[in-house]
């Protein structure tokens, strides 16, 4: 039913909960619904925001990604504020008690209804469940949770007998014919329209003030201490929408330069050398060939977007039509847009695996029989604290993880030689290489950080087979055949080139300071074949 130009005087409001993985006005759906509701019933749309740092802890979340979050808030609040709704930022602990507390709002705004996304985390659908049964015994408040992160939502693409996909090569291509090219995005309106007769939100005595809320710059417990990292990190990844976009036109329209590797402003003018041929020369053109080439910065960098709902992956994907010839959506493996199309479903499958197979955030692997591989004692020899700090002596290796520490942020292919390296070189579990990635990323998101890591370890859905471990000396010179990857990250091998650049002669490598490999990568391997053919053995 309509109720135009009620007075929000009368109290009643509909609320849109924006959750970490949302932080975006364009292309959100619960926002969106929200809306068009207030709209339509002629009331104020609130939205509100809470921090829950148990939850931070929980997820092993990085101070970058807290961080990374209150930056993006800010710059959310002053935009919807421009549309005169207000963002209502609030701290909550502890966790058990959040429906409760979000609840006690919801009454205190007289709110009618609320909308948000859906979080597919375990912990996070037990909360929404919590909050929907009060609401509905306590109030009658209306709660709609709607799907919005994956392109194609979990349960949608399933096999002839209903079960979730557990290999990639066929969720695709059920996946597929699912794309819909022109969908549209849903706008926000102001709410309530300025044009009708209703009072300014702003005046109103219990909403009015809630555009003086403002966002807090820390969460305590989760600070970057260091002012230099700070400025880095958020010089590497500025916040903003309008910076996601310009990341997504950055990959789309201009050509990847070796120089724009480490800690750089991605969107300084440097980074923007115009193409005459998008589909040739920009980074996506080259995608399908080069983006496996840790030398050149070829990939779009759009993960802490993703990951965050800066931008939605729909955008992306929508974005990517406008080159193709038939301006439909290329998903073949013979294009750099189809392929990064590709890219982007794994995303999708990963988001599905979380949401239909919930173990897998549990901590257990996937392929139960892998529970019982035997690990080596984290702390022995001091192996892994060496992998954390890039000082394994193997240097794609340490690149990788110095790049993870100087920016937040690795490239896929190095993802996975340090993720094999850790799991099957050093025999270290997979679980404290998906903590520590949590920890340390700016991008860190459980589904795909999960996946990956399951992948790595041969514990996951569609994993790497256990017997093909990566040799990281060969994939050094495939994807970093220049050197200008490690030389860039590791500094004490900045002179080097070719083979000694590689795998550096021990004298050498004694002589600049840098560590000798930890172990010998053949006989390593050989012990990781024995360790998962045989689970629970030596
Ligand atoms: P592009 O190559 O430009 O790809 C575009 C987008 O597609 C990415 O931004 C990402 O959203 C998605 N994508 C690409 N590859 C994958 C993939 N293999 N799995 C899932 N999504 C993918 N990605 C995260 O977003 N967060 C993580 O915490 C994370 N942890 C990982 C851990 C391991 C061990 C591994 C092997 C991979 C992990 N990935 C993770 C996936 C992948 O490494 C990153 O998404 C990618 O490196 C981001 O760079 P980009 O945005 O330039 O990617």
């Amino acid at each position: 039913m309509k109720h135009a130009n009620k007075h929000p005087a009368k109290g009643e409001a509909v609320v849109y909960w924006m959750r970490m993985e949302d932080l975006r006005i364009t292309d959100n759906r619960a926002l969106a619904l929200a809306s068009k509701h207030a709209q339509q019933d002629g009331v104020p749309l609130l939205t509100l925001f809470v921090l829950s740092p148990q939850d931070y802890v929980a997820h092993d979340r990085s101070a970058r990604r807290i961080d990374f979050t209150l930056r993006n808030l800010q710059s959310i609040r002053s935009s919807l504020a421009d549309k005169h709704i207000p963002l209502y930022t609030t701290s909550h602990t502890p966790r058990t008690t959040l429906p409760d507390y979000v609840l006690s709002l919801l009454k205190q705004w007289k709110a009618t209804t609320l909308f948000a996304n859906i979080e597919y985390e375990v912990d996070e659908l037990r909360r929404d469940i919590k909050l929907c049964e009060l609401a509905k015994k306590d109030g009658g408040i209306a709660c709609t949770f709607v799907h919005d992160r994956c392109i194609i939502p979990p349960g949608q693409v399933l096999t002839k007998d209903e079960r979730g996909y557990t290999v990639y090569s066929p969720f695709l291509r059920s996946w597929i014919p699912h794309l819909t090219p022109k969908g549209k995005d849903s706008p926000i309106a102001c709410a309530p329209d300025p044009a009708s007769n209703t009072p300014s939100v702003r005046d109103h005595p219990v909403y009015g003030p809630l555009f003086d809320n403002t966002v807090p710059d820390e969460v305590e417990g989760f600070t970057m201490d260091d002012a230099e990292e700070r400025e880095r990190i958020r010089m590497c990844w500025p916040a903003g929408e309008e910076a996601a976009r310009l990341m997504l036109d950055r990959f789309l329209h201009t050509m990847s330069r070796s120089s724009q590797l480490g800690a750089v402003d991605p969107l300084s003018e440097g980074a923007k050398v115009p193409t005459k041929n998008p589909n040739k020369d920009s980074r996506v053109g080259k995608y399908k060939d080069e983006r496996d080439r840790l030398d050149a910065d070829t990939t779009s960098r759009l993960s802490p977007y993703l990951a965050a709902g800066i931008i939605s992956a729909r955008t992306c994907v929508r974005a990517t039509t406008e080159l193709s010839a038939n301006k439909k959506i290329d998903v073949s493996r013979d294009t750099g847009i189809g392929r990064w199309n590709q890219e982007i479903a794994w995303r999708d499958f990963y988001n599905h695996v979380l949401a239909l197979f919930p173990r897998v955030s549990m901590g257990r692997p996937f392929q139960e029989k892998m529970a019982n591989v035997k690990w080596e004692s984290e702390t022995r020899d001091g192996h892994l604290q060496a992998w954390k700090d890039g000082r394994t002596g193997v240097p794609i290796v340490d690149a990788g993880m110095l790049q993870a520490k100087t920016m937040g942020w690795m490239h896929n292919r190095v993802r996975m030689i340090a993720a094999m390296y850790l799991t099957k070189d050093l025999m270290i579990d997979w679980r404290l290489g998906e903590k520590y990635f949590m920890e340390i990323l700016i991008d860190g998101d459980l589904a795909s950080n999960n996946g990956g890591w399951q992948w790595s370890a041969s514990t996951g859905v569609d994993p790497a087979p256990y017997f093909r471990i990566f040799n990281p000396y060969t994939q050094s010179h495939k994807v970093d055949p220049t050197g200008e990857y490690i030389r860039t990250f590791v500094p004490e091998l900045a002179k080097l080139r070719g083979e000694e650049l590689h795998k550096p002669p021990p004298g050498l490598a004694d002589k600049l300071g840098y560590p000798r490999p930890l172990v010998d990568h053949d006989e390593a391997r050989k012990r990781a074949i024995r360790r998962y053919k045989n689970p629970g053995e030596e």
